[in-house]
């Protein structure tokens, strides 16, 4: 009986196709008709002089995006807390693999850890973290009340927001460029990522690297599993600052009294200077895309606090050129 339904079907379904086959050609040729003439269109506007002219004017302008695209890769994106304890006395015993997928090469990566950490934990534990993420992270991950605890989270904030800036400051500049080609919405809508390609944009694959922190729940049939993620993200690594910063302060550790570095604060310097390099006097004023940097006057490394009167705003070239020297 089945197989009757079936061989019905099937002979509808030829019928059908032998009524509309001729339908189904003309639009299929139609088709491959529009793609080819908007494939010539588009080889067209790449070879006017709009395009060409334009490209040529702006040539500095895509030097410096080139640049600032070489330049975020260098930013490290590491951004995961390392315990103190995470190389223990037989860490040598155990082979640690990154098995990560890279959405992007990169050839600084020796400090990746695998971002994902989950902690198996009983249902409780999984609720509570959902409830107090922070306090929760610091005790099951390992991260002490410490003025190295303090350190590395700030290193960590300044990396993720420098990366952000940074990121934020390459898609600006891309727009801008794009705007400036003005071209038809065809291109635009088809044929973006050729434009940039065109014109010599280096549009780097970027990914911040996030690590997350997850408390996962898995009965013991493995029926049911519940859990809690934390990410850690500019948000998070503040409050986790906060937090370590407010458990030290408890202890009444004299180094403790220091101030934070926050967004915030990085946004009221830039602010307070200006929007203009404290060394070069490059400014948002003449540059509206000039990437700003917050820079400790003396470094933290050296004993420099994070107080507004140890800190500049310097733009990418200073701020890099200065680390190179501090380094060599
Ligand atoms: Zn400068």
């Amino acid at each position: 009986m089945q197989y009757l339904i079936y061989a019905i079907i099937l002979v509808l379904l030829f019928m059908l196709l032998q009524a509309i086959w001729p339908v189904l050609l003309t639009l299929a040729i139609g088709y491959g008709i529009y793609r080819f003439i908007r494939y010539r269109m588009k080889e067209k506007y790449f070879q006017s002089p709009e395009f060409l002219d334009h490209k040529a004017k702006i040539d500095s302008t895509i030097n410096d995006y080139n640049e600032i695209a070489n330049y975020v890769q260098s930013i490290p994106n590491d951004n995961q807390f390392i315990p103190d304890n995470a190389k223990s006395k037989y860490s040598d015993l155990a082979t640690f693999e990154n098995t990560s997928r890279q959405d992007y090469k990169r050839d600084k990566n020796e400090k990746h850890l695998n971002s994902n950490n989950v902690y198996s934990a009983s249902l409780q534990v999984v609720r509570n973290a959902s409830e107090q993420p922070i306090k929760y992270l610091c005790k099951y991950f390992d991260i002490p009340a410490k003025d190295e605890s303090l350190n590395q989270l700030e290193e960590i904030d300044t990396n993720i927001s420098r990366m952000e800036n940074t990121v934020n400051n390459l898609k600006e500049r891309e727009q801008e460029i794009q705007n400036g080609f003005n071209p038809p919405k065809f291109i635009l809508k088809y044929y973006k990522k050729e434009l940039l390609d065109k014109t010599g944009m280096q549009v780097p694959e970027i990914n911040i690297d996030y690590a997350t922190y997850t408390f996962e729940y898995v009965s013991a049939g493995g029926n049911s599993s519940q859990k809690s993620t934390i990410t850690f993200d500019s948000r998070t690594v503040e409050a986790v600052e906060e937090y370590i910063s407010d458990k030290i302060k408890y202890k009444k550790s004299a180094k403790a009294q220091r101030s934070l570095m926050t967004n915030s604060l990085r946004n009221s310097i830039k602010e307070r200077d200006n929007y203009t390099c404290q060394m070069c006097g490059a400014s948002i004023a003449q540059q509206s895309l000039l990437l700003l940097e917050v820079d400790h006057i003396m470094p933290v490394a050296k004993g420099g606090l994070t107080t507004p009167d140890n800190l500049q705003t310097l733009c990418w070239k200073c701020n890099r050129s200065k680390s190179d020297k501090i380094i060599a």
